[in-house]
């Protein structure tokens, strides 16, 4: 049997180690995971009962239009409700904007280093990635404007940017919409959205009236804490979430999910306190990589990307074995390791273990 030519040398995603194989692994009581962007604080308790009403449904097929949760958001965002579309996570909704608009030879735009989801669907629809370095750990916008020739169908725009937590701001964003062809789709992920306290920090949903070529991406997976139950979704022009529609499997999102999400929607106060912990964290990361003479992107999102001045993976593999796991490999950058903003307590053990390892002697790059 023979796989498509082009997906011969695809590389299969590699997760980080879940937490029990680390421990079992290693011999460890405790294992602090900051590697995934995961929430520390769980989850809205409303979402708990949410689930439990579902739960002698499970015989049922989902709502394959998802019409209540779609009701609730489009109420919760004010957009149509037609300009929504939810995905199996919003990694479903970016393959599914691939399978719907990216042909052979197509080419396509995003920052690099940035979420690497973009370019693995763009490689299976056998679209050409035009990866533009970022500037100072930003997106330069004026280099991917640059980019843009005839042929480029999408331009990803990752704000703020994993794995570096930059954001662009609302004139850097309007001027690069501006300029670019309106034939052009601008995808501008949001995942970390809510997280995001800078004053400056555009709002992709405000651009959606003039900017119809706008497509935004947000999750339930980051600051709502639904990581495991995969939903998170895409706004658009109804034509585009109309051709979205068109490649979607019928019951891509399960009951769980969407009552879950609908459930967390309709608790901003704990969104709110995420964010406002999120912010003391990041600060008190920001602090502490000072006092280690290290330096750090602005942090936006709750993930901070520090320069640690060794082999990141080599500090990475030193940690995991004391039962610290954070983030290493990114390309462009072989020093830097992005950590999760965690607890506080999830933070200080952070800190405690990463000093202590980066003042053993580690390899260099
Ligand atoms: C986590 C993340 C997502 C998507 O997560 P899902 O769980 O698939 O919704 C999308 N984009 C970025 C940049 C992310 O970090």
């Amino acid at each position: 049997m023979q796989p498509k030519p082009h997906i011969v040398d695809l590389p299969v995603y590699q997760p980080g180690k879940p937490i029990e194989e680390v421990q079992k692994e290693y011999g460890l009581d405790e294992v602090v995971k900051l590697a995934s962007n995961e929430n520390p604080y769980g989850f809205s308790p409303r979402v708990r009962d949410a689930i439990e009403s579902e739960l002698s449904k499970f015989y049922l097929y989902p709502d394959g239009a998802s019409v209540e949760l779609t009701a609730a958001l489009a109420e919760h965002l004010s957009v149509q409700p037609d300009r929504i579309i939810f995905g199996c996570g919003s990694d479903e909704v970016i393959a599914l904007i691939a399978r719907a608009f990216l042909m052979e030879g197509d080419e396509t735009i995003m920052a690099d280093c940035t979420f690497s989801v973009y370019k693995s669907n763009a490689d299976i629809e056998q679209a050409v990635s035009i990866e533009v370095p970022l500037k100072d750990g930003k997106h330069d916008l004026d280099a991917m404007l640059a980019a843009v020739s005839d042929r480029t169908k999408i331009v990803w725009i990752c704000n703020p940017n994993n794995p570096t937590g930059t954001i662009v701001n609302r004139g850097e964003l309007r001027s690069f919409l501006d300029r670019v062809p309106s034939s052009v789709m601008v995808v501008l992920d949001e995942a970390y959205f809510e997280y995001v306290t800078d004053s400056g920090y555009p709002d992709g949903l405000t651009l959606l009236a003039d900017y119809p070529n706008v497509v935004v991406l947000r999750t339930f997976s980051k600051i709502y804490g639904l990581a495991a139950l995969r939903i998170g979704y895409g706004v658009g022009s109804a034509e585009v979430i109309r051709s979205i529609n068109q490649v979607r499997e019928p019951f891509n999102t399960t009951r769980i999910a969407q009552a879950a999400a609908k459930a967390a929607l309709a608790d901003q106060s704990f969104v709110q306190s995420c964010r406002e912990k999120n912010a003391e964290g990041i600060q008190y990361l920001e602090r502490e990589f000072g006092r280690l003479g290290l330096e750090s992107f602005p942090a936006n999102g709750n993930f901070i990307m520090v320069d640690t001045r060794q082999s990141a993976a080599d500090l990475f593999q030193r940690m995991l074995r004391k039962g610290v796991i954070a983030r290493s490999g990114f390309k462009r950058y072989p020093t830097y390791l992005r950590v999760t903003v965690g607890s506080p307590r999830e933070n200080e053990i952070f800190i405690r273990i990463f000093e202590e390892t980066l003042s053993e002697r580690g390899a260099t790059v």
